[in-house]
């Protein structure tokens, strides 16, 4: 039953991988054979029995034992998809959802955006009357329910990578079990890679059965979860430790890697790092070995959210022979994916995470240690086609004494203020007793209605307000930038402020250099504005607009071609929705101080205000009075204006403010007399 080895003569792959047909040159019949050997195939009748007959079925497997591609295929086999019904699969990555997708219309022969179709936020290659089988984001589905909130068209919801716990997937959970008491003909499937399924069961069963009519439905589906554990088959995995922690992860990562492609035996090797940037610093530093002839053969590529297609079909693609591939990845290679070849795991321990406090009311995104769970899960992608060998980048005492046994879930470590409106659109009103997964503090619940109450997005009963309310609910963005573009509206500068919103939206439009630093600053400094790094992105689109969107002049400027397409798109989208919402389209015509005031009656919760006879740059957040500093990535940063705004908060060393705006301080106590009635703003200070 174990995949094989392929040798030589046989298509010249080394590895045995279930690569796409294209590029291995295999008929249809090895794909369906591939699909066969996979662990989910054996239960495939218990999972459609299952799911035929109890309202919740959860189904626990390893990953790569084909939960994500086969059962939204074994469920359409089995008719659930017919009579204009659709099957949905959820996901909490926009990147997992789109390469699924792409495999499942694959094994299926069909085209991507007809029968398998996905929806990402700003992204649909769905056809409203074709798909059948449609993945998409857990927030995505969140989004339908505002127009549907039976969610009528689908028959089966597949709530995949539960175990992780995110935000969007617990909100989901809550919100689906509500709708099953309405619709006890649709059926759920959840799936986990971890076996904590039983609270998740207990939670979902926790209906009593119906007494009278409804007993004598006999063929109704029972109300008790099912849960169905595949049998994994994954390889063993030697797990190696530090001795004595290391004082440089990225530089650790590097050294191990080439001491495996030096000392081991082939196979590919997958790299957990935090993020975009680590990830290209890691990649930068494996390229430039990779020209010591020593350590030829190594083929380097980064995988993050935000990778273009392109980049990540080569993730997928089998490795040529007498090549080594190295896959440097964020977590979503702990279970959301599976990569064919692995056979080395390095874990440097750590993951990008958010930590929200209510008390200080920042929400950071911090690089911090994994879970002991994490860590077993990331070992395992190393046994996937023969034993493996982890490398972790820390000590065993530091797994066993310092590591927390599970994560938290992060709607207990997140800023519920988008959470929280998205509820109230869909007329939960007593959100501090709705029936959650794992239950959100108090406090941050309670500082979301306020945060909520001063953008006017809530009235004094904690109703939605309307327009207002409704509006900053529709719009698909944080709360905090709808608003921006409402107030917009009102201030006559809306196509500008929808296009920094775009911006915003992207995780950056300059290409990252390493290297070559001081060139980026150089081209940024071509569109630098004195106003702020908001109004920098209105000079760099208009140079972009003025290019005829040339990859050429992007190239030039530093500037990431894919990331300003994409920002086009979504500004395009956003325009659309701003009409529907009835805001008119309307240009400034250069008089940025009403774009810069739309940025603050969205994000007067983040002034600051520079500290007097600071020689450091050091500001005070207006609200809680935390220390905070510019990125220097951002065009303020040394500039230090008095009056700021911040669009996001992260935290290395110190907490920087990310995307900067100067303001005026008395436009505060004007776009959010409430919020700083408290608080008291002094525009004297200075
Ligand atoms: P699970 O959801 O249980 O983790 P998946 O259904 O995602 O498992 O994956 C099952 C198998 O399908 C993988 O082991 C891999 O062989 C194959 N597969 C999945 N996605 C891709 C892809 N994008 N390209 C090539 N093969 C893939
Ligand atoms: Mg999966």
């Amino acid at each position: 039953e174990r995949p094989r080895l392929l040798d030589d003569e046989e298509g010249g792959v080394l590895f045995y991988s279930a690569s796409p047909i294209s590029s291995s040159g295999y008929g249809y019949a090895n794909m369906e054979k591939q699909r066969q050997r996979l662990p989910v195939y054996k239960y495939r009748t218990a999972i459609l029995y299952l799911v035929e007959t109890h309202a919740t079925t959860i189904v626990v497997g390893e990953t790569g034992s084909g939960k994500t591609t086969q059962i939204p295929q074994f469920l359409k086999e089995a008719g659930w998809a017919e009579g204009g019904r659709v099957i949905a699969c959820t996901q909490p990555r926009r990147l997992a959802v789109q390469s699924v997708a792409s495999r499942v219309a694959e094994e299926m022969e069909v085209k991507l955006g007809e029968e398998v179709g996905y929806t990402i936020r700003f992204e649909d290659i769905s056809h409203t009357d074709l798909t059948r089988i449609k993945f998409l984001t857990d927030g995505v589905l969140l989004r339908e329910m505002m127009d549907d909130p039976l969610l009528s068209k689908y028959s089966v919801i597949m709530v995949d990578e539960a175990h992780e716990r995110s935000l969007s997937t617990d909100i989901l959970l809550g919100l689906l079990k509500k709708i099953q008491r309405r619709r006890p003909e649709l059926r759920l499937v959840i799936s986990s890679a971890t076996i904590e399924a039983k609270s998740m069961a207990a939670y979902f069963s926790t209906r009593k059965r119906r007494h009278g009519p409804a007993e004598n439905m006999k063929h109704g589906p029972s109300t008790e979860a099912a849960i169905l554990s595949v049998e994994g088959r994954g390889f063993n995995v030697e797990v190696f430790y530090l001795e004595d922690p290391a004082p440089d992860y990225l530089q650790a990562t590097v050294s191990t890697v080439l001491s495996i492609h030096d000392r081991e035996p082939m196979g590919d090797i997958l790299v957990f790092l935090t993020g975009q940037d680590d990830i290209d610093a890691a990649v930068q530093l494996l390229l430039e070995e990779a020209h010591n002839s020593r350590y030829q053969g190594l083929i380097v590529l980064p995988l993050y959210s935000g990778l273009p297609r392109a980049d990540q079909d080569l993730i997928f693609s089998p490795t040529p022979r007498g090549k080594r591939k190295v896959v440097i990845s964020t977590n979503i290679a702990e279970t959301s994916l599976t990569l064919e070849g692995i056979v080395y795991v390095v874990d440097t321990g750590f993951s990008k995470q958010r930590f929200y406090n209510p008390i200080s009311d920042i929400e950071n995104l911090v690089v911090a240690p994994i879970s002991r769970a994490s860590a077993r899960q990331r070992a395992g992608r190393a046994g996937r086609i023969r034993p493996g060998k982890c490398y972790r980048l820390y000590t065993e005492e530091y797994f066993l004494n310092e590591m927390s046994a599970e994560g938290v879930p992060e709607i207990q470590r997140s800023n519920l203020v988008s959470s929280v409106i998205q509820l109230k659109a869909l007329g939960i009103d007593n959100i501090l007793g709705f029936d959650w997964p794992a239950s959100p503090s108090p406090e941050a619940l309670i500082r979301a209605l306020e945060v909520l109450y001063s953008l006017g997005a809530i009235d004094d009963d904690a109703k939605l307000t309307s327009p207002a309310g409704f509006q900053i609910a529709e719009i698909p963005l944080d709360p905090m930038i709808s608003k921006m573009i409402l107030a917009s509206n009102g201030l006559g500068c809306s196509e500008e402020v929808i296009t920094i919103a775009a911006v915003l939206s992207i995780q950056s439009i300059w290409v990252s250099a390493r290297g070559s630093e001081k060139e980026l600053d150089e081209a940024k400094l071509r569109f630098a504005a004195a106003e702020g790094d908001h109004v920098t992105f209105l000079n760099v689109y208009k140079g972009f607009v003025q290019s005829s969107k040339s990859a050429k002049w992007c190239h030039k400027n530093f500037i990431n071609y894919h990331a300003m397409r994409k920002a086009l798109e979504v500004r395009e989208q956003l325009r659309r929705i701003a009409q529907r919402l009835g805001i008119g389209l309307k240009s400034c015509e250069g008089d940025i101080q009403a774009v810069r005031k739309s940025v603050t009656a969205g994000f007067f919760a983040n002034a600051c205000h520079l500290e007097p006879y600071s020689h450091n740059g050091m500001y005070k957040t207006i609200g809680t009075s935390q220390e905070v500093y510019i990125h220097p990535s951002s065009v303020l940063f040394r500039v230090n204006p008095k009056w700021v705004v911040y669009n996001s908060l992260v935290s290395t060393d110190r907490q920087y403010m990310r995307n900067v705006i100067s303001i005026d301080p008395s436009w505060l106590t004007e776009v959010a007399p409430h919020f700083y009635q408290h608080k008291q703003p002094n525009p004297m200070v200075h």
